[in-house]
């Protein structure tokens, strides 16, 4: 049987410690899906949409790989997808305690689910999405922490941001989706001819 884990998570933006984990759990398992949850309730820097196209080419590389959304609960989604295993990441003592209660809880949901815990290298144990917006939405560089491609989308959420506020980056992302959802048509409608 073929093992088949989902790495769910926010990925706001994605770095490169999830691209770190990414690498070692395509190692370990035979197909890996990045499952990016949708999350009404948090008002993200990057859309949905933009976090699967940065995730899409961050991965391209892994034949095992790809890239997927949800929502809802995590495990039915581990369901729907065939998954045996939730792959989540440990950096500190201090992911511990959440992860450990989210891990139980989960297999207390579904307990034929097996959630994996990975450490990344030492050198991104201190990383976290969310210090990465912090840190790009005061100026600083955050060129070691994220994948060229991310570096480049921050500075042009930065930029639209300290142009037209908020509301332009709003209006930019929803124009990017448009496009994005587009493409997506074509590509599908020349799989079908
Ligand atoms: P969530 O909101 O679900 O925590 P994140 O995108 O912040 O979403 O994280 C998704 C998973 O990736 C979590 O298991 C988290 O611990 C892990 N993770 C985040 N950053 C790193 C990192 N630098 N190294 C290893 N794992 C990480």
């Amino acid at each position: 049987m073929k093992r088949k884990a989902i790495y769910p998570g926010s990925f706001d933006p994605p770095t490169n410690g999830h691209l770190d984990l990414i690498e070692r759990g395509s190692k370990i398992f035979d197909e890996l899906i990045v499952a990016i949850l949708r999350n009404p309730e948090k008002d993200p820097l990057f859309s949905v949409n933009e976090r699967r196209q940065m995730l899409e080419s961050m991965t391209g590389g892994f034949d095992n790989v790809s890239v997927d959304t949800f929502h809802g609960l995590t495990v039915d989604y581990a369901l729907r997808v065939e998954a045996q295993a939730i792959l989540r990441g440990i950096r500190a003592i201090s992911d511990y305690e959440y992860e450990l209660q989210m891990a139980l809880m989960n297999r207390k949901l579904q307990p034929g689910l097996e959630t994996v815990f990975m450490m990344p290298a030492a050198k991104y144990s201190y990383l976290s999405s969310r210090l990465v917006r912090e840190v790009a939405q005061l100026g600083g560089p955050v060129d070691c922490l994220v994948p060229d491609l991310v570096v480049q989308k921050l500075r042009e959420k930065m930029d639209v941001a300290n142009k037209f506020g908020a509301a332009g980056a709003h209006e930019l992302e929803a124009r990017s989706a448009d496009r994005a959802a587009a493409e997506r048509k074509t590509k599908s409608r020349k799989r079908k001819s």
